[in-house]
């Protein structure tokens, strides 16, 4: 049966992937992302895709972009929190509003969107909310105090939802590794050697390749499915084995 689905930073990378496989699937897809040339891009089957162009870290466009798909299209029962961004600094390097636009825009927007979505999904009787952390939810680089404090917390917002929401509203956390997105392309561009960078992130996952984020997006469509109907509250690593190996001789 056809679904509502919304996906955050839904122009691009995952969340461009997410928009593609749950269109694929013949569901009904709402796209929010702070750009609108990207949303513009998409492709719009047999018009399915609704796009909102939605800063997901204002409670007052979240809520907007919400309640106007809803009136639209009907009751909520996907949403994927998606939208991210990347930020490389110490605590000291980190000025205040650094820190308050990654906890923003990673981690206030998953509550927003929930927070305007969950009473759609108790009316629609179920629902899924998944929200895509990182494998920097559960190790770290140097240099990503408020990235990888902000997936961390992640986590957290998945367990409360999926306890305050059971038992017919699943919440489910996802956490890539190194996935080919503009995301990785713009930390790495800039860098003195980005083709060595990107040798690199190869290196360091046992499946010695990054993930597509295709592949992403086919995880997050399982979870979201009735497959996945005895899954919640949990973490999923789609990270080519990253971490698994002790490093040293
Ligand atoms: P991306 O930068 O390629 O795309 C992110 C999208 O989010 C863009 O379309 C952007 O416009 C949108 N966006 C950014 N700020 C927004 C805001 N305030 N409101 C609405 N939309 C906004 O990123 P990606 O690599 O596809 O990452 C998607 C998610 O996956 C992020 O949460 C990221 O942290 C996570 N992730 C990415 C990687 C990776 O290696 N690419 C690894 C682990 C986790």
């Amino acid at each position: 049966m056809s679904r509502n689905v919304i996906i955050t930073g839904a122009g691009k990378g995952i969340g461009k992937a997410c928009v593609e496989h749950f269109l694929a699937l013949g569901d009904t897809v709402i796209a929010l992302d702070i750009d609108e040339n990207s949303l513009a891009s998409l492709d719009n089957p047999d018009g399915r895709l609704l796009t909102y162009v939605c800063d997901v870290s204002k409670g007052n466009q979240v809520q907007q972009s919400i309640e106007g798909a809803i009136d639209k299209v009907g009751e909520i029962t996907v949403l994927v929190n998606n939208a991210g961004i990347q930020r490389y600094s110490t605590v000291t390097e980190t000025s205040e509003e650094e820190w308050d636009l990654v906890m923003n825009v990673n981690l206030k927007s998953a509550f927003l969107c929930a927070k305007y979505t969950l009473p759609s999904m108790q009316k629609n009787g179920k629902g899924v909310v998944i929200n895509v952390a990182s494998a920097q939810a559960l190790m770290s680089q140097a240099r990503v105090a408020p990235y990888t404090t902000s997936k961390s917390a992640i986590l957290g917002l998945t367990r409360s939802i999926a306890i305050d929401y059971a038992p017919h509203i699943r919440s489910v956390s996802v956490c890539p590794g190194t996935v080919d997105t503009p995301m990785l392309h713009d930390a790495i561009k800039d860098m003195e050697n980005p083709e060595a960078v990107y040798q690199d992130c190869i290196d360091m996952h046992l499946s010695k390749r990054i993930c597509p984020p295709e592949e992403v997006a086919a995880l997050i469509g399982f979870l979201s499915s009735d497959k996945a109907g005895s899954i919640t509250g949990q973490t999923y690593r789609v990270d080519g084995g990253l971490g698994v190996l002790i490093g040293g001789n």
